[in-house]
C-alpha cells in the first residue's frame, strides 16, 4: 500500500487549516501517523487520495447505517436539489420528518431541527434552564456532547484524545454550572443533587455512551437516573446523536425501556448530511421560540436537500426492522471473532458491545466508566489501529472512540476484517 497523496495533502493542509484538519480527532494524533484523505466511499468501503481501497467501521462516525453512498439516499439528494438548496423557510419535508421523528422516538412529543449535534445539545441545556428556571446541569465524565462551552469539561472522544478535556476558553463562569459526575454511579448523583439542592436544571447524558470507548450501562442504572429526575424536577436529557436509529428504531431508550424527559439526535437523522435536532415532550418544547421564549434559530435549519436525505434514511429504517436484526448479527459475528483470536495471546484486554457498535481496550479491567476506560494501553492501541490500517481496515483512530457498523458488511468482508484482526493481534503482543 502506497500512500503519497495523503501525506503531501496533510503538509500542505497544515499550511492553511489549524493541525490541517477541520475535526481535531482526524489528525491521528492519537495513534501516531498521518491522515488518510479520503477521495470517495461506495457501500463498505472508502478509498484515499492514492485509490487505496478499506473496509469501513467508522462509517463517518455513525450515519452511514446503510453504507456508503446508498443510491436511495443519494438519488433523493439529487431529486431535492432540482428545486434549489436552501430556502430558510418552512417546507413539506420538515413537517414529514418531524411526524416520522415524533412516531419513532418514544420521548419526542415535538421536535426542531438544526444542523449538528452540537447545537442540539447546546439548544437542550438552554431550553432546559428556560424551563426549570434553574442553571446548573449534571454531565457525566467522559461523555462528550460536542462543543459547546459548558460541555467541554471532562468531555470524551476528541477532547480526550488531544489531552485537553477542559479547553482554553472556556470561562470558569461557564464551568462553574456544569457539575460532574462519573457514568454507572447512582449514589454520586444523589450526593450532587444533595449538594446543589433545587439548583440543578437538567442531567445530560449518552445513555449508551461511545465517546470514551463503548460503555454500557450497568442493570437499573438508566431507571435510576430517571427516578431521581422525577423526584427533583430536573430534566432528563438522552444524548442520543451517536445511538439514536443505531442501537434500535427508537434508540437507546427504546432498547432500555427508559423515556427521558428531552432527547439530542444528529448523525444518522441527516442520512449524512450535516443534520441535527431536539426534541422531547409537549410542555418543555413549548418553551421554544417562537411558541415560548427561549431563542433558538438557524439559517440553514431544515435545509431541504438535508431534510431529502433524513427523511429517506428514516422512512427506510422505520419499514425495515430487520436492518437491526442484521446489524445485531454483523455486530455479534465480528466481535466473537475478535474474542476469540484475543484467546490465549497473553494480552489484556476488553471488550464491549451493543448492537452494531463495539470497542476493544487494551486494558485487563473493566470498563465501565472515564476512569477504567482510561487504564487502557493507548500506545498499544496505536499499533493495532496502524496495523489495521495496512492491512485496509479503517477504525476510529482513537482508544476512546466505539465503532460503528454498517449493513453494508457481507460475510465475506467480515472474515477479512477478522484475519486483518488476527495479524494486528499477533504483530502486537
Ligand atoms: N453528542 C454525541 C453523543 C456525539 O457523539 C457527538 C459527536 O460525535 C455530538 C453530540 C456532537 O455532534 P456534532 O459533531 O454533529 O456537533
Amino acid at each position: 500500500m502506497q500512500i503519497t497523496q495523503s501525506k503531501d495533502l496533510f503538509n500542505k493542509a497544515k499550511n492553511f487549516i489549524p493541525g490541517g484538519v477541520n475535526s481535531p480527532v482526524r489528525a491521528f494524533r492519537a495513534v501516531g501517523g498521518d491522515p488518510i484523505f479520503i477521495k470517495k466511499a461506495d457501500g463498505a468501503f472508502i478509498y484515499d487520495e492514492d485509490d487505496n481501497a478499506y473496509i469501513e467501521l467508522i462509517n463517518s462516525w455513525g450515519p452511514m447505517i446503510l453504507g456508503h453512498n446508498h443510491p436511495m439516499i443519494r438519488e433523493a439528494v439529487i431529486k431535492a436539489m432540482e428545486n434549489g438548496t436552501s430556502f430558510g423557510a418552512p417546507t413539506a419535508r420538515e413537517v414529514e420528518i418531524a411526524e416520522l421523528i415524533v412516531a419513532m422516538v418514544p420521548s419526542v412529543e415535538k421536535v426542531r431541527m438544526v444542523n449538528s449535534g452540537t447545537e442540539a445539545t447546546m439548544s437542550a441545556i438552554r431550553v432546559a434552564r428556560g424551563f426549570t428556571g434553574r442553571d446548573k446541569f449534571i454531565k457525566m465524565e467522559g461523555h462528550y456532547h460536542g462543543h459547546g462551552d459548558s460541555f467541554l469539561i471532562s468531555a470524551g472522544s476528541g477532547a480526550i484524545t488531544m489531552g485537553n478535556p477542559d479547553s482554553p476558553g472556556v470561562t470558569k463562569g461557564t464551568a462553574k454550572d456544569t457539575l460532574l459526575a462519573p457514568y454507572n454511579d447512582l449514589e454520586a448523583i444523589e450526593t450532587l443533587v444533595e449538594a446543589n439542592k433545587g439548583e440543578i436544571a437538567a442531567l445530560i447524558l449518552e445513555p449508551v455512551p461511545g465517546n470514551m470507548g463503548l460503555v454500557i450501562p450497568k442493570e437499573g442504572y438508566l431507571q435510576g437516573l430517571r427516578d431521581i429526575c422525577d423526584r427533583e424536577g430536573i430534566v432528563l436529557i438522552f444524548d442520543e446523536v451517536m445511538t439514536g436509529f443505531r442501537l434500535s428504531k427508537g434508540g437507546a431508550q427504546e432498547l432500555f425501556g427508559v423515556t427521558p424527559d428531552m432527547t439530542t439526535l444528529g448523525k444518522i437523522i441527516g442520512g449524512g448530511m450535516p443534520v441535527g435536532a431536539y426534541g422531547g415532550k409537549k410542555e418543555i418544547m413549548e418553551f421554544v421560540s417562537p411558541a415560548g421564549p427561549v431563542y433558538q434559530a438557524g439559517t440553514l435549519s431544515g435545509n431541504p436537500i438535508a431534510m431529502a436525505a433524513g427523511l429517506t434514511m428514516l422512512n427506510y429504517l422505520n419499514d425495515h426492522d430487520e436492518v437491526y436484526t442484521q446489524l445485531n448479527q454483523i455486530g455479534g459475528k465480528i466481535v466473537a471473532g475478535i474474542r476469540s483470536s484475543l484467546e490465549g495471546l497473553g494480552l489484556d484486554y476488553t471488550v464491549n458491545h451493543l448492537g452494531s457498535m463495539y470497542s476493544l481496550f487494551f486494558t485487563n479491567s473493566k470498563v465501565t466508566d472515564f476512569a477504567s476506560a482510561k487504564h487502557s494501553d493507548t500506545a498499544l492501541f496505536g499499533k493495532y489501529f496502524q496495523s489495521m490500517l495496512r492491512q485496509g481496515v479503517y477504525l476510529a483512530p482513537s482508544q476512546f472512540e466505539s465503532l460503528f457498523l454498517s449493513t453494508a458488511l457481507s460475510d465475506q468482508l467480515i472474515g477479512k476484517i477478522l484475519e486483518a484482526n488476527n495479524v494486528a493481534l499477533k504483530e502486537i503482543h
